[in-house]
């Protein structure tokens, strides 16, 4: 306080900032240093930096005292980077081969990063070869991604000039000071950060072409998606191409038609899943062993309507920060919105009687089916859709029972992702620009999660601004067999809507106090679940979800009568099975059986038919040794899954 030390280090303080590490050390740098020159020991791995948290690049130079991390290119922060930087080196190709090609946008993606081009036509496999060709030379030169931040009105001149159109009309949505980015003659209008320069991308490749529109809305114009991929090292592209091999035979919609699940169709509406049979006896299936898992953790099955006066959508906040995504009609002069969530019929439950403490938690379960408006151009299978299903609840409980309460709901979600053996990772999401309610709920909503989180030891990355519109979330990924991440379960704690909704209880107290909501799902939407199901079993479900379970083959017409006895005391037993008494060859039935990959084929002959056994044949193609039925029926219910 105003003694010899403290005044040194004011004077000293002109000249010289403190930079605090991770590990709490601090360093004391010239004022003006770049990253990149006190980052020596990270530079094999190093490819940008979080400056206070925001990520920049390593050419940034420092101006005032700031924490600073590394961001590696092993992690999944520092790969975005590596991708979107290639995404960067492909315009520059696309601009130098096909100069009157138009830039839009080009980020990265889950597994590489894709650019759109206005073009006068599709792009060809040559065309890829040569762009290809071309950015691997700029690779070779190493080019410097150099950041300059200019006002928007100087942007908007320099693109105008290069006839970049869409440019322009994004810098109009954009604040006043933005930057761009070089490297060799190329400029793109870009937030970064960026590879220190070109040369770090050690594999690249370009994937595919497809038709896209622009800002995703069909009535724009066509524009020209080039995929491509890149990594740190050659030997995980390899990896990862045969990967992709390994998923074109699974898709989902290859393999939905083959297997006769399901169907959408352009006159029915896009993103709207018709389900086939066996498509609806396989979400049959999965809704059962969700209602009995719900139950078993003491929570209440709920239904609401599709349609809700768009009043209580106002009231809500969704008019007003959802509204994009919603679908409005007009009834009797009323106006409606249908459901794009499902938590105002919970909230009216809620609020149908007077609450004690004693009451909470109230945990309301609905397998609850929403609309929402996503874009034509990101519809795809059973993964982006406009109708689906979500295994949603929303628990209602006192401050105190928050922490157990959500790690209840981690407790859940890691059995249900053991039981179709997936692995997971966890993300937390934070405020995003449009929301609802007060910071300090916000504050106190993320102190919730993050301390879940602690209590469960779950290690976790941090999505900023990734939060829904009333309350900041946990994410959780799982793995499939391909380790391709999908987006499952979701837990949101909510502040907001019980205020709005003056939602209460009356506490020990005898004084009327807030409850808080928590918004969660387990698998999320049903459709999609389904999709990442079938790519991740490739077809082949374990016996317990497999919409057929067995099939019986008779060998000739014979053994028809032996067969039906058979086929009635399997369905009696609740076994799903199927027949073919065709009369064709047995080795044509069984070879369908495995197309179909029916987890059982039963062949009825005189043996069978004499010692009263079955003889099961695995779409493995292994044999089992004949077993009375009895037997047969014990060894199925043995495959169901125990949790
Ligand atoms: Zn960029
Ligand atoms: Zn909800």
């Amino acid at each position: 306080m105003g003694d010899a030390s403290s005044v040194s280090t004011e004077m000293r303080a002109e000249e010289q900032i403190t930079v605090t590490f991770p590990n709490g050390v601090k360093r004391s740098i010239p004022k003006g240093a770049k990253i990149k020159e006190f980052s020596d020991q990270w530079e094999k791995e190093a490819v940008a930096a979080q400056m206070n948290g925001v990520s920049v690049d390593l050419s940034r130079s420092l101006e005032k005292d700031v924490s600073i991390s590394f961001i590696s290119i092993q992690s999944r922060k520092g790969l975005e980077i590596l991708r979107h930087s290639a995404a960067h080196v492909m315009a520059q190709a696309v601009k130098e081969l096909f100069p009157t090609a138009k830039l839009t946008f080009g980020p990265s993606t889950e597994s590489g990063f894709y650019y759109d081009f206005d073009y006068d036509r599709a792009f060809t496999p040559q065309d890829l070869e040569k762009i290809e060709k071309r950015a691997s030379e700029i690779i070779q030169q190493d080019l410097p991604f150099i950041r300059k931040e200019v006002s928007k009105e100087e942007a908007i001149q320099t693109f105008r000039e290069m006839g970049e159109t869409y440019k322009v009309e994004h810098l109009e949505e954009l604040p006043d000071r933005v930057s761009l980015y070089r490297q060799g003659t190329f400029v793109d209008l870009c937030e970064g950060p960026h590879l220190p320069s070109t040369g770090r991308i050690k594999a690249f490749k370009l994937l595919n072409v497809s038709g896209t529109y622009w800002r995703g809305d069909a009535r724009n114009k066509v524009l020209q998606r080039i995929y491509g991929t890149a990594f740190p090292e050659p030997k995980a592209l390899e990896e990862y191409l045969r990967m992709l091999e390994e998923a074109r035979k699974r898709d989902h919609r290859k393999l939905g038609k083959e297997l006769d699940l399901f169907s959408i169709h352009e006159e029915a509406g896009p993103g709207l899943v018709i389900y086939h049979p066996k498509g609806a006896m396989l979400r049959t299936v999965l809704e059962d062993f969700e209602k009995k898992e719900h139950l078993k953790r003491g929570y209440q099955i709920v239904i609401g309507p599709q349609l809700l006066r768009l009043d209580l959508w106002k009231r809500s906040g969704h008019f007003e920060n959802y509204r994009d995504k919603m679908y409005f009609t007009k009834v009797e002069d009323a106006e409606y919105g249908i459901k794009p969530m499902n938590c105002l019929a919970h909230m009216l439950i809620y609020k149908s009687q007077i609450r004690s403490y004693r009451d909470l938690p109230l945990r309301y379960f609905e397998l609850g089916t929403v609309h929402r408006h996503e874009k034509s151009g990101e519809l795809h299978g059973l993964l982006r859709v406009r109708g689906f299903t979500q295994d949603d609840a929303h628990i209602l409980c006192r401050p105190d029972q928050l922490n157990d309460e959500i790690g209840a709901i981690i407790d859940f979600v890691d059995d249900v992702m053991k039981v179709f053996g997936f692995e997971y990772e966890v993300e937390l999401s934070t405020r995003p620009e449009k929301s609802i309610g007060a910071d300090e709920d916000w504050e106190r909503a993320t102190h919730a999660l993050l301390q879940a989180l602690k209590t469960k030891n779950l290690s976790f990355e941090i999505n900023e601004g990734e939060g829904a519109f009333y309350g900041p979330k946990i994410d959780v990924k799982l793995k499939d067999a391909l380790h391709r991440r999908w987006q499952c379960a979701t837990i949101q704690v909510d502040f907001a809507m019980p205020e709005r909704f003056d939602l209460t209880y009356v506490g020990s107290d005898g004084e009327r106090h807030r409850p808080v909501m928590l918004h969660r799902v387990i698998l999320g939407a049903m459709e999609r679940f389904i999709g990442v199901l079938i790519e991740h079993y490739a077809g082949a479900f374990p016996v317990w979800l497999a919409p057929i379970q067995a099939i019986l083959l008779t060998v000739t017409d014979r053994h028809i009568p032996y067969a039906e006895k058979i086929y009635a005391q399997l369905i009696e037993k609740g076994i799903r099975v199927e027949k073919d008494f065709r009369n064709e060859k047995l080795g044509f039935k069984i070879r369908e059986a495995q197309i179909q990959k029916i987890p059982y084929m039963l062949v009825m002959g005189d043996r069978e038919e004499s010692e009263e056994t079955v003889s099961p044949r695995q779409r493995s193609g292994e044999g089992l040794k004949g077993m009375r039925i009895e037997d047969f029926i014990k060894q199925v219910e043995s495959e169901y899954p125990t949790i």
